[in-house]
């Protein structure tokens, strides 16, 4: 079945394909290159009305749904991943989480933000708590009015470059007592105590910045706590959940990739002409490209449906099942239809000047960032088994009811 899109949303895929194709496309070689972030693509997507989307019209927004955004994620990553990725933390991850937990004041200050470009930064990961995410120490102490924040991140997309940064950290009462975990929001350049660390040098993407995040006594003032709807004591659940809607993100990413590939070796093979014939006519690539458009049509639908769910209790977010389901199968999916792309255009793939280089390099990371497949299969069988299984034992996924 082909999904069914709206006429709605078959116009923003167009305008999201004709900027990708015209603008953000032709400069993806260099802005690999450069390895700098990609300001003037931001101002591309800004000027488009494709940041922000999901911003609800009260907070100035066009209130759009997950999948909206995901159309146009998809046809940004076909062009530049990088480009894809920006594409989903402008309206997708800690937006998400602001839009449905924060105080009016906070969601006014984080729409605002996103709608002029921002991409705010989520800081789970602890150079000790990766996918043991649960297992963080970076703490947050109550004193009087505030909470003062101490303790490091790696590997946090955007640092420098994100104005918002949304922070998960373990909570102590006064008394030195532990809360549960908590997410906290730090403007760069406006909150003392925020700095950043070394930058990892990447093997794809690497136009955004993957950062050290630190913070040393960095005061958070109550109106900057992002409280969970159960407090403190789900908190890390329930920030989890908003993280879903990432997660679909990162997995369209993937899936705009390998689209793009797929189209670029679709092209070459009919063009490129061995034994008098275009290579498209021997039997071994046709199936190749087959397998392809198989394997890229069950990504696109279990994302599409991902991004159309609501988790239990009629969550705001996707499905978190439905979501890994999608990441699982796009990301390696995705891994294997670029490669196949490569193989298509013989030596010539494996040229630097061959976009399918960066595309194999760029595409590696979705089976890691996000959740790795591995973590993610563990949320699938939490579900499919019914059972908790909790995240400090390596599992995720907590029932409706918990
Ligand atoms: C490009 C990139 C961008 C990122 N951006 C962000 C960001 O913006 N914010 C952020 O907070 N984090 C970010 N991350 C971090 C990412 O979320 C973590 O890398 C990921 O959660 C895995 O943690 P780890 O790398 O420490 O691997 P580890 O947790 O050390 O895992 C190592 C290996 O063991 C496997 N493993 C671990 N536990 C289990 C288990 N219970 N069962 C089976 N297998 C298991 C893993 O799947 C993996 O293969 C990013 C990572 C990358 C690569």
């Amino acid at each position: 079945m082909t999904w069914q899109l709206t006429a709605d949303q078959l116009r923003i895929q167009a305008e999201a394909r004709a900027l990708a194709k015209e603008v953000i496309g032709p400069r993806a070689a260099a802005v690999d290159e450069a390895e700098q972030y990609p300001w003037e693509n931001v101002e591309a997507l800004q000027h488009a009305g494709f940041t922000g989307m999901t911003v609800p019209a009260e907070f100035g927004g066009p209130g759009r749904s997950f999948l909206d955004a995901v159309l146009v994620v998809e046809e940004m990553a076909k062009a530049c991943g990088v480009t894809g990725r920006i594409a989903v933390e402008c309206n997708m991850g800690a937006i998400s989480a602001v839009m449905a937990y924060g105080t009016a004041a906070q969601k006014a200050m984080a729409a605002e933000l996103v709608l002029g470009g921002d991409k705010p930064a989520i800081c789970i990961t602890e150079p000790d708590a990766g996918s043991a995410a649960s297992k963080m120490t970076t703490r947050a102490d109550r004193r009087g009015n505030t909470y003062v924040l101490n303790g490091k991140k790696h590997w946090i997309t955007g640092g420098t470059v994100s104005k918002l940064h949304l922070i998960f950290a373990r909570v102590f009462d006064e008394q030195g007592a532990e809360e549960g975990i908590g997410g906290f929001l730090a403007v760069r350049d406006e909150t003392p105590g925020l700095s950043f660390g070394s930058r990892e040098p990447t093997m794809g993407l690497r136009a955004i910045p993957e950062m050290e995040v630190i913070f040393e006594d960095m005061v958070i003032a109550d109106d900057m706590v992002l409280l969970p709807p159960s407090g403190f004591r789900r908190g890390f659940a329930d920030l989890m959940s908003a993280y879903n809607s990432q997660r679909v993100g990162a997995g369209t990413v993937g899936l705009g990739i390998a689209a793009g590939a797929y189209e670029l070796a679709l092209d070459f093979a009919k063009e490129r002409h061995q034994f008098e014939r275009p290579i498209a006519e021997f039997q071994g690539l046709q199936w190749m490209l087959a397998d392809m458009s198989v394997k890229l049509e069950a990504a696109r639908s279990l994302t599409y449906r991902a991004a159309e769910s609501h988790g239990p209790n009629d969550s705001p977010f996707p499905d978190p099942a439905m979501a890994a389901q999608a990441k699982i199968f796009t990301a390696e999916a995705a891994i294997e239809v670029v490669s196949d792309a490569l193989q298509v255009f013989g030596a010539a793939g494996y040229s630097r000047r061959n976009p399918l280089e960066r595309m194999y390099r760029d595409v590696r990371m979705f089976t890691i960032g996000g959740g790795t497949a591995q973590i993610l299969r563990t949320v699938v069988a939490s579900r499919i088994l019914d059972m908790r299984l909790p995240q400090e034992r390596g599992g995720f996924l907590p029932k409706p009811t918990d």
